[in-house]
């Protein structure tokens, strides 16, 4: 049978085509047979381009930077029906950084917005793209113009559940983004696993707020929705108030940390607000113990925090209801990102190789069916970041208890090694995120002649409160060995964060790289 992960969704719209498949913030919308017929449009287009089969045998990629629309998730689904390959772009990048993207993946096809077609599309011919159309917000660019031409109907391509289906580049938090290549394969086991793992039911209903680039808002929401027939109610921005006030007619929301914390920041939220919801998803960063309980106390429900990434899709979430393999547990706990999903296999391991017995740190590696096939030309590193026995290493650190919880507490490239012990910047920065008047801290090793590295601390007070650095430090003093002591501390109103919202901890350790130099 094709495997082409598009005959899989589309086999899960219900029967009644005529029912509402999304709605939107501007209140367009749009049926489960809109969405067939357009995405058969835009295949239909894609296939009409009579691109030459590459040397390689990999099929067309698709790049597309454009803001997020309905249209923009229908062009992701017409390039699996078409069998081509989606490579989903930041809308944040610019020149430098879409260069380097469109240089390094090739692709047949550019979709950009008229706004950045000038630029977009220099860079795109001189990297030979030869095709390169707009998708605006609102319905228009010449995407959908010459797709108008096209039948609204088609078979979609046959494919192997192991050929490629996505390109998506990570988000660069730790140094350059590579492409991490997920096949059809990936993404069905993941988003079928998924649907059961967190109960999706009959009339369940998706508020849709995150972007559409990135695993969590393209890959985990739009797949979960859509594999269960379930309407999305679409935002095409984050607006907590908006969101907040489509909770009575919406079921699942899925967020990013800081998006709680934006919706906590408004009065609106309460009890009886979110009382039709069944479920609170997090993930993409660390949810803070804070907000996971400030969340409980005012809704009544309690965030369900999972974990994974670009190069594996969701790897560990804690659990909806009881689950079994892990002695009955159903409680979500703060500060851990839950049980190893069924099928996937999570392991810690030490330097030397060896796994670490439970309530132990080390470097989180997993195993599964929804493990990417590699980077995208980049042999050596794939090769890398692979074991001998075929796990990837995540390049996360962690630890997993005796009743199964993993608790991730950093990145092995933030990792501190001051005066030979090791220093997690995770546990440091709880206890400096739990004292008087600070919102937020970062920890990062720099340079020190004595002790190799020693810990620098970033603090973030909490709107009108004052703080000490040094103050800060005496405490922490009280609470834990000295050698985490970080060496100073320093107090700013900002921590410098990637276009996901995630710490760059490289741009801190820059800053601060010659204080004992
Ligand atoms: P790059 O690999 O380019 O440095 P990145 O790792 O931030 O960037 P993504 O694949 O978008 O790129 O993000 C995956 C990472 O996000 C994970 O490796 C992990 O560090 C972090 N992450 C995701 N979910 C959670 C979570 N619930 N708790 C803690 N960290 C999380
Ligand atoms: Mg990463």
């Amino acid at each position: 049978a094709n495997q082409n992960l598009f005959v899989a969704l589309r086999n899960a719209f219900p029967s009644d085509q005529d029912a509402i498949a999304v709605e939107t913030d501007d209140g367009l919308r749009y049926s489960w047979r809109d969405l067939d017929r357009a995405t058969a449009m835009v295949a239909n287009l894609l296939q009409s381009l009579d691109i030459p089969a590459s040397k390689d045998g990999v099929p067309p990629r698709v790049a597309v930077q454009v803001e997020k629309s309905v249209e923009a998730m229908v062009l992701y689904l017409a390039t699996l029906r078409a069998g081509f390959v989606f490579l989903p772009l930041n809308t944040a990048y610019q020149s430098g950084e879409i260069e380097y993207f469109i240089g390094n993946a090739q692709p047949a096809v550019v979709v950009c917005s008229s706004r950045n077609f000038p630029w977009v599309s220099q860079i795109a011919f001189k990297a030979g793209t030869r095709h390169v159309f707009t998708l605006d917000d609102n319905r228009s660019g010449s995407l959908l113009e010459r797709a108008a031409h096209c039948s609204d109907q088609q078979t979609p391509v046959e494919r192997r559940a192991d050929d490629l289906a996505a390109i998506l580049y990570t988000s660069g938090t730790t140094g350059r983004s590579k492409g991490a290549m997920l096949s059809h394969g990936n993404l069905l086991s993941n988003a079928v696993m998924l649907k059961d793992y967190w109960g999706w039911q009959l009339g369940d209903v998706l508020i849709h707020a995150l972007p559409i680039f990135h695993v969590h808002g393209l890959f985990v929401a739009i797949h979960g929705a859509l594999l269960n027939g379930s309407k999305m109610l679409w935002h095409g921005k984050f607006d907590p108030k908006r969101v907040i006030a489509d909770m009575p007619r919406a079921t699942v929301f899925m967020g990013v940390p800081t998006l709680y914390v934006r919706m906590l920041a408004e009065p609106a939220l309460t009890k009886a607000q979110a009382a039709h919801m069944r479920l609170f998803i997090s993930g993409s960063a660390p949810l803070l113990i804070e907000t996971f309980n400030a969340w409980r106390e005012r809704t009544g429900q309690t965030i369900l925090e999972r974990y994974g990434m670009s190069e594996t899709i969701m790897l560990t979430s804690n659990p909806y209801r009881a689950d079994e393999r892990y002695a009955g547990q159903d409680e979500r706990r703060g500060g851990t990102v839950g049980f190893p999903l069924p099928g996937v296999q999570v392991r810690v391991q030490g330097d030397d190789g060896l796994n670490l017995p439970a309530g132990e740190i080390g470097g989180v590696q997993v195993a599964g069916p929804n493990v990417f096939a590699g980077y995208w030309q980049m042999p050596e590193k794939t090769q890398e970041e692979f074991t001998a026995d075929g796990f990837f290493k995540t390049g996360d650190v962690g630890k997993q208890d005796e009743c199964g919880y993993v608790t991730i507490v950093g990145r092995s490239k933030d990792l501190i090694i001051s005066g030979g012990y090791n220093v997690y910047p995770a546990e440091i920065e709880g206890y400096l995120n739990d004292m008087p008047g600070v919102a937020e801290s970062a920890l990062v090793g720099v340079p020190h002649p004595d002790f190799g590295e020693v810990g620098v601390a970033v603090v973030i007070p909490k709107a009108g409160a004052q703080l000490d650095g040094d103050a800060l430090l005496a405490a922490l003093k009280s609470q834990l060995a000295n050698f985490k002591i970080p060496k100073r501390c320093f107090i700013t109103q900002e921590l410098p964060r990637n276009t996901m919202g995630k710490v760059q901890k490289n741009l801190l350790r820059d800053t601060y790289k010659s204080l004992f130099a």
